[in-house]
């Protein structure tokens, strides 16, 4: 369980409702996917549907998704278009529902999943990424014609948090060492901080080893030799490239799931936290990470028999090297929905639930 220290959400009659945020491109056609997967599995979580239209300049339904999910505690959602061309004032949906909520711990488990064609083997790296300041602050401003001020914020309170919820979940998963990833050497003050604040958090953890990697440096040694990395801790940005490079390492944006954690809520998404608009509708988006992702939700919501029922569901069809059950993200020819069929079949092939797949 990669949720620390959070009060389990509200539940009735032995199910739990949460929130869905279906989103933009192939978040919603993903979702009904999950849903299709829960139902079979008999799966106790109902879902409170809450849709976010993006093309709106009006902020009214983010604020409602975001008081759904405080009602319920958990949400699971694709990921909301954010148009550039819109006026600054116009925030990106995601980030607004994240800060709203507090949500200052992205979790990423980025592994090396069987029957996935990539160059490196035996990746399994675990990381956190500050989720609310930093780059993110949405602080910018033209001081006058021509020069553009973009504040990045890093503050002792946050990297202090960030950096304990780090060296925790290390603990707590038998993990043996967290690399802090920055460039104090050119923010001197701001990467500086955040180090600074890492390195004491480390002293409190004698049983972990800790380093710290500049952050161009950190991507080159991912691309040649991943598997040396195991916890990595990072601002908001670096984590962004981070995390887009080391989904990439184990078949792509398709594959991995991940989660946003504050002190009271939690909301799952991809990893990568992509749109896909070009790939929508057409059934060929790959399902796994969303599915993972609902994973991970399982997992939160202290359902361990479900989770790893659908776990074990969702990675044996990838252990399968069969062309027809795989997506063309990692080179076979099959559709989502023949993804999806080959779960379900797995389900009823099994008659009764087991966790034995
Ligand atoms: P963004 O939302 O950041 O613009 P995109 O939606 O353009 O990102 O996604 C980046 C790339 O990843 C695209 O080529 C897209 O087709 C691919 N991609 C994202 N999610 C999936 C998925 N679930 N299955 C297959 N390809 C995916
Ligand atoms: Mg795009």
């Amino acid at each position: 369980d990669l949720s620390l220290f959070q009060p389990l959400p509200a539940k009735y009659g032995g199910r739990h409702t949460v929130t869905l945020i279906p989103g933009d491109g192939i978040g919603p056609e993903l979702l009904n996917h999950v849903r299709e997967v829960f139902r079979f599995s008999c799966v106790p979580v109902d879902f409170e549907v809450v849709n976010v239209n993006s093309a709106m300049t009006s902020e009214d339904d983010i604020n409602n998704a975001i008081t759904a999910i405080r009602r319920n505690g958990v949400a699971l959602k694709g990921n909301i278009e954010t148009n550039h061309t819109m006026p600054p004032s116009v925030k990106s949906r995601n980030n607004l529902l994240r800060t709203s909520l507090d949500l200052y711990a992205n979790v990423m488990h980025c592994q090396s999943l069987p029957g996935v064609q990539t160059r490196h083997k035996d990746i399994d790296i675990l990381i956190v990424r500050e989720n609310t300041e930093g780059e993110y602050s949405s602080l910018e401003h033209e001081s006058v014609t021509g020069v553009v001020e973009s504040l990045k914020i890093i503050t002792r309170t946050n990297s202090l948090r960030i950096a304990d919820y780090a060296f925790k979940l290390a603990r707590e998963k038998g993990r043996r060492r967290v690399t802090a990833v920055h460039k104090a050497n050119i923010m001197k003050l701001g990467d500086g901080l955040f180090l600074q604040c890492c390195r004491e958090v480390a002293s409190g953890y004698p049983d972990l080893q800790f380093d710290a990697m500049i952050v161009d440096n950190t991507t080159m040694q991912l691309v040649s030799n991943p598997e040396q990395f195991d916890v990595m801790v990072m601002p908001n940005l670096y984590g962004n490239v981070v995390s887009n490079v080391c989904a990439g390492l184990v078949g792509g944006p398709g594959l991995v799931p991940g989660a946003n954690y504050g002190k009271d809520y939690a909301v799952f998404e991809t990893a990568t936290r992509n749109t896909g608009k070009s790939i929508a509708g057409r059934n060929i988006a790959n399902p796994t990470a969303m599915l993972l992702a609902s994973c991970m939700m399982l997992d939160h919501l202290k359902k361990s028999y479900f989770f790893s029922y659908v776990k074990n569901l969702c990675l044996n069809c990838k252990c399968v090297s069969s062309l027809q059950l795989h997506t063309a993200d990692i080179g076979g020819q099959g559709t989502t929905s023949e993804v999806v069929q080959s779960i379900m079949k797995l389900i009823q092939s099994k008659g009764q639930l087991t966790t034995d797949l």
